[in-house]
């Protein structure tokens, strides 16, 4: 994507560069541009690309439509830089600090096998690691290689790391920190009846860190569950998968139609226009509390989707769990506001969570 001064004075244009299938099905790359305009209707100019979401400041309008298409071929996903300056932002790492070496990895037991294929233990100069065995076809991998520089920048201890991504054989495999007790929604069932309130809290409290810190950076999870949090050997619970759906390649698990569309973890502006932002993981947040204090159950058992989404539109929501006391049920309800701006945000998640005590 570049932004550039258009042949006439005073308009901007967007071009995004593509890969995506076009009217004839194939992949070939082509350009499309995008005209900034101005909304006449509004007393302050107001921008808009595509479709009319309104920004004071064309940067607010380029931060949104980086993680939501509305409207255009694609979302805008990376910056494209003219002429000889490089396309490595200062904050990026060179090749040979994000590919890990085969000869250093050294493979262990199968863990489990998730979307993108199996995932095994392993070690990796002196560090236990879980490896990501991607399976043929699983997973945009030159999209992915692209992220990857930027996803291992991100650190935090709240946060599984990604060490690297060995490419040397196709299909690649990423190896992320080993998380040895695997996922927060079997840990949960398996400690069923044996957790205090300090201990749920906690796991709260650990999320809504590593959230807050992804907030901060304008990353956006969209798949925020139990299930994609790990639980470490000392018991801290941190968010893993973040922005990994976007790499799937299997349109039927995705696509807000699709069988694994997470609809019950979905925001109504998601579930209706795919609007993410980092206010639709605040809504997937208060479903990962309420499967919390629920101690790993999942939400609305055993009813299908189109009839949660009718419900959740009827002003419905889940239920308070027994366990939840008042206040942490009002922060679920408070992430399930209808209007994306009327909810916390997890920096306020993280405040008001952190000066609950023991209830
Ligand atoms: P999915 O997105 O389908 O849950 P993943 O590939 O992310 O699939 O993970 C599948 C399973 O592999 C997880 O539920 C967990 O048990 C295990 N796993 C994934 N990442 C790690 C990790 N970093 N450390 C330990 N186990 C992991």
């Amino acid at each position: 994507m570049s932004l550039r001064d258009s042949r006439h004075a005073g308009v901007y244009t967007v071009s995004v560069f593509t890969k995506a299938p076009g009217s004839n099905g194939q992949k070939n790359p082509w350009v499309k541009h995008y005209q900034i305009r101005e909304s006449e209707t509004e007393e302050t100019s107001k921008f808009y690309l595509a479709e009319k979401y309104l920004f004071s400041t064309i940067p607010e309008l380029i931060q949104y439509h980086r993680h939501n298409a509305a409207g255009m071929i694609m979302r805008l996903t990376h910056p494209f830089s003219q002429g000889r300056e490089s396309s490595q932002s200062p904050t990026e790492l060179s090749e040979d600090q994000w590919k890990v070496d085969p000869a250093e990895l050294t493979l262990g037991e199968e863990v489990a096998s998730g979307q993108f294929g199996l995932v095994l233990q392993g070690r990796w100069r002196e560090r236990r690691v879980a490896v990501k065995m991607v399976r043929e076809g699983a997973m945009s991998e030159e999209d992915f290689k692209e992220e990857a520089r930027v996803m291992m920048m991100r650190s935090h201890c709240k946060l599984v790391q990604l060490y690297g991504v060995c490419t040397q054989h196709s299909p690649m495999c990423l190896v992320f920190e080993l998380m040895e007790q695997g996922c927060l929604s079997d840990y949960l069932r398996a400690r069923r009846g044996r957790m205090s309130q300090d201990t749920l809290r906690g796991m709260c409290l650990d999320i809504s860190e590593g959230m807050a810190y992804l907030e901060s950076n304008n990353f956006i999870h969209r798949d925020l569950t139990a299930r994609n949090c790990l639980v470490s050997y000392n018991n801290v619970v941190k968010v893993s998968d973040f922005g990994m759906t976007r790499f799937v390649l299997d349109d039927q698990d995705t696509s807000s139609q699709g069988s694994k569309f997470p609809s019950k973890w979905s925001s109504p502006e998601v579930i209706k226009y795919c609007k993410f932002s980092s206010k639709s993981d605040v809504w997937s947040f208060g479903v990962f509390m309420w499967e919390v204090y629920t101690e790993g159950r999942l939400p609305y058992e055993n009813r299908p989707n189109g009839e949660v989404v009718d419900a959740l539109n009827a002003g419905l929501r889940l239920l308070k769990p027994r366990q939840a006391p008042e206040a942490v049920h009002l922060l679920m309800e408070w992430c399930w506001k209808v209007k994306p701006d009327d909810r916390p945000s997890f920096a306020l998640l993280l405040h008001e969570l952190a000066s609950l005590s023991d209830l």
